[in-house]
C-alpha cells in the first residue's frame, strides 16, 4: 500500500470515533471567547481580567490548565508543557507592556505573512516576557491557533512540526531550521496544514492536528524519536578542558550575559524539549547549576558547532550541589554516572523528584543586571518548596518575595500516587485534598521531600491525622478512642467508619513504615 493510501485509511478509521463537526463548532466558539478576551481584557485600555477569566483562557490554551470541577467543559488546544504560573506570568507580562501588546496584536490580527514574521522576530529580539518566545515556539503558536483555528494548526512545537513535515513529505524541515524564528513559525504552519491537501483529507486544521496525535498515527511520525514529550531537558556532565569546576566566575558571568560559550548542548539533544539544562560536575559529584536554554544557534562546524542562549533569570545555583546519591535515588537514574554516558534525558518526574529530594539550605540565583549573587533561602512546607528572598529588586524597587519554584511538585506527585483520593474516605477532588506529611516538616526537614512520607488526605482527615486521632500501625488503620470521648456525633461516627476500614495500601509500602511508626509513637492519641 502506498503511503497515501495508508494515511487515507488511517484518517477514515480516525473519523469513525471522531466528530469533526463538533470539533469545528467547539473551536469556533472557543476562538470567539479568546478573541473577546484579547480585545476586551488585554487590548482595551484601562481593562483588567480576573483570575477566573484568565484561568478559563489558559484552559482553552492548555489541556493542563488549572481546572475547577464546576467549570464548564473546555477543550484545551494542546499539552504544551507550560506551567500554570508561567501562563499567568506570560499574560501579566503582555498586559503590562504596551509594545509587546501591540506587536502581539499585529501577529494575531494581520493577514499579511511578512508583517506577521517581522513582528514575531522583533518580539523575539526584545524578548520581554519569559517563555513567550521560547525555542519551541509553543506559546506563540498556541495564541495564533486560539485566535484563528481555521488558519493555524494546533501542532504547537516547532520540533514536532519538523517531524511531521519530514514523515509526511510535506517539505524540508532542515531548510526551516536555517530560517528566522518568525519564518519558521509561519512556514512550518503552512506545511503542516498542507497535509490535508497533499493526502486529499477533507478536514479543518484542528481535525488534522487531532488526527496527527491520535493513536497509531502519532507513533508513525515520532517513531524512533527518543525525545518523547515527557522529556523536558537534559542533565549534562561538564568537565571540559581547563575548567576545574562548575561554579567558576567565568561560567557565572556567561550565564548572566545569557550566552554560554564554554560548552554547548548539541541541537539534536534538545529536540522537542523546552530545554531545562542541569549541569553535573564530576569533581563535586553533584548537579550544581540549572539553566533554561532558550535557543541554540549553529555557529561554524566541528564537534560542537552550537552555542546555547540561556535565560539569565532562569539560572539557579545549587549550593551545595544535588548529590550523586540523591540523583541515584530517582527512578530511571539509578545507574547515574556509573558508565561513560555524558548526558541523560531529563524526564519530568525525574526533575520533580530531584527538586523534592534536594535538601540544600541556600540557593543563590543569578539575576541579570545585578552584581554578585543574590541569596535566597529555601523553605519547604506542605505545598512543596518555595524560595524566599528578602532583598529589593533594583529594577522595580519591590521586595522580592516568594520566588515560586516547584511548590506544587510534591503535592502533584503525592496526589498522583494516591490516585487523587483521600486515604481514609471517598473524597476524590483535588480541591479538597492535601498532600500531608506523616512526619511534619517541623519535626524533620530532611524527609520533607520524601514521597514515602506523604499521604493524600482530605482536609478533615488531615486534621484528624495531625491531631493524633488517627494513625496507621502495621498497615492497619487505628482510630483513637479520643474520637468517641467527645460529644460530637460526627466524630463518633468517624470512629465507627475508620474502625471498619482496617487495612490500607500505601503506594510506597514499607518505605513509609518508619514515618508511620514515628507518627504512632509521637502524635497518636493513645487515650487511657
Ligand atoms: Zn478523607
Amino acid at each position: 500500500m502506498s503511503k497515501r493510501d495508508t494515511v487515507r485509511n488511517l484518517f477514515n478509521e480516525f473519523l469513525r470515533s471522531h466528530d469533526a463537526r463538533i470539533t469545528n463548532e467547539t473551536w469556533k466558539k472557543q476562538s470567539e471567547e479568546f478573541r473577546a478576551f484579547w480585545r476586551d481584557k488585554i487590548m482595551a485600555s484601562g481593562s483588567s481580567y480576573s483570575d477566573n477569566e484568565l484561568n478559563r483562557i489558559i484552559q482553552i490554551l492548555d489541556v493542563k490548565g488549572r481546572r475547577d470541577p464546576n467549570d464548564d467543559h473546555v477543550e484545551g488546544a494542546a499539552f504544551v508543557q507550560i506551567y500554570q504560573g508561567d501562563w499567568e506570568n506570560i499574560f501579566s507580562g503582555i498586559k503590562g507592556n504596551p509594545e509587546v501588546k501591540e506587536k502581539l496584536n499585529k501577529i494575531l490580527t494581520s493577514n499579511d505573512d511578512s508583517s506577521i514574521i517581522n513582528a514575531i522576530n522583533e518580539l523575539q529580539r526584545i524578548n520581554p516576557v519569559k517563555k513567550l518566545t521560547c525555542i519551541s515556539a509553543v506559546v506563540i503558536n498556541d495564541l495564533l491557533f486560539a485566535y484563528n483555528p481555521d488558519k493555524y494548526t494546533s501542532v504547537m512545537s516547532l520540533f514536532e512540526r519538523n517531524h511531521i513535515i519530514d514523515y509526511f513529505d510535506l517539505g524540508d524541515s532542515s531548510e526551516l531550521e536555517e530560517k528566522s524564528y518568525g519564518e519558521s513559525i509561519v512556514e512550518s504552519n503552512k506545511l503542516v496544514v498542507s497535509l490535508g491537501r497533499t493526502y486529499g483529507l477533507q478536514a479543518s486544521a484542528r481535525t488534522q492536528a487531532e488526527f496527527l496525535y491520535s493513536r497509531g498515527v502519532k507513533n508513525l511520525w515520532r517513531e524512533g524519536d527518543p525525545y518523547s514529550s515527557e522529556i523536558i531537558g537534559a542533565i549534562a556532565f561538564i568537565k571540559f578542558g581547563d575548567i576545574p569546576q562548575v561554579y567558576s566566575d567565568e561560567y557565572i558571568d556567561e550565564f548572566r550575559r545569557g550566552e554560554w560559550d564554554h560548552w554547548n548542548t548539541p541541537k539534536d539533544y534538545m529536540r522537542g524539549a523546552p530545554g531545562i539544562l542541569l549541569l553535573y560536575d564530576p569533581d563535586r559529584k553533584g548537579i550544581t547549576i540549572q539553566a533554561e536554554v532558550t535557543n541554540i544557534k549553529k555557529q561554524g562546524s566541528g564537534n560542537f558547532p552550537y552555542k546555547n542562549a540561556i535565560d539569565p533569570d532562569s539560572v539557579i545555583i545549587f549550593d551545595p550541589p544535588i548529590s550523586r546519591e540523591t540523583i541515584r535515588n530517582v527512578a530511571g537514574l539509578e545507574s547515574f554516572a556509573r558508565g561513560q554516558t555524558p548526558k541523560y534525558n531529563l524526564k519530568r518526574h525525574m526533575f520533580d523528584d530531584l527538586m523534592n529530594n534536594y535538601n540544600g539550605k541556600l540557593i543563590s540565583r543569578v539575576r541579570s543586571g545585578q552584581s554578585g549573587h543574590k541569596q535566597y533561602s529555601l523553605q519547604k512546607d506542605d505545598d512543596g518548596i518555595k524560595i524566599i528572598g528578602d532583598g529589593v529588586d533594583p529594577q522595580t524597587g519591590e521586595a522580592v518575595v516568594q520566588t515560586r519554584l516547584f511548590q506544587s511538585a510534591f503535592r502533584n506527585s503525592i496526589l498522583k500516587l494516591f490516585d487523587h483520593k483521600c486515604l481514609f474516605c471517598d473524597i476524590d477532588s483535588d480541591l479538597l485534598l492535601v498532600a500531608a506529611h506523616i512526619k511534619p516538616f517541623s519535626a524533620d526537614h530532611s524527609s520533607a521531600g520524601d514521597f514515602a512520607n506523604g499521604l493524600a488526605l482530605c482536609h478533615i482527615h488531615h486534621s484528624l491525622f495531625d491531631k493524633g486521632f488517627i494513625s496507621i500501625k502495621d498497615g492497619a488503620v487505628i482510630p483513637s478512642k479520643g474520637l468517641i470521648s467527645t460529644e460530637s456525633d460526627f466524630l463518633n461516627e468517624q470512629y465507627n467508619e475508620l474502625s471498619r476500614l482496617s487495612y490500607v495500601n500505601l503506594p510506597r509500602g514499607e518505605k513509609s513504615e518508619k514515618y508511620l511508626k514515628w507518627h504512632y509513637n509521637n502524635v497518636f492519641d493513645h487515650g487511657i
